[in-house]
């Protein structure tokens, strides 16, 4: 009778530390999953996955991506660039933008 008792206590333990490392290598999996989308994504664009590269704009910081022209402001830039100037940093921008498409589209 006592060798029941015994093996249902061992059954439970076994129990408790199965489900405690099942636990654990969850919590790893999902860790080592989150890492992983990070070191792949970092200074990717996130809409076409293309490496973006760090530029300046009116002494702003900016990062840009080749591939599908997304631009990305830190978090304080957007503030900055509006109180620059006000529209024309807005106007330069996309005149830059289209004499760039224009000297693309000739195959310069
Ligand atoms: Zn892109």
């Amino acid at each position: 009778m006592a060798d029941i008792w015994k093996e249902r206590e061992r059954a439970l333990e076994n129990e408790y530390i199965y489900r405690r490392e099942r636990e654990l290598i969850q919590k790893m999996r999902k860790e080592t999953k989150e890492r992983l989308i990070r070191e792949l994504c970092r200074n990717r664009c996130p809409k076409c996955g293309e490496e973006i590269q760090a530029m300046t704009f009116r002494g702003v910081p900016l990062d840009k991506c080749p591939g599908c022209g997304g631009v990305w402001l830190g978090p304080r830039d957007l503030q900055i660039l509006s109180e620059k100037d006000h529209r024309t940093w807005f106007e330069k921008w996309f005149k830059d933008e289209e004499a760039a498409e224009t000297s693309r589209a000739a195959g310069e």
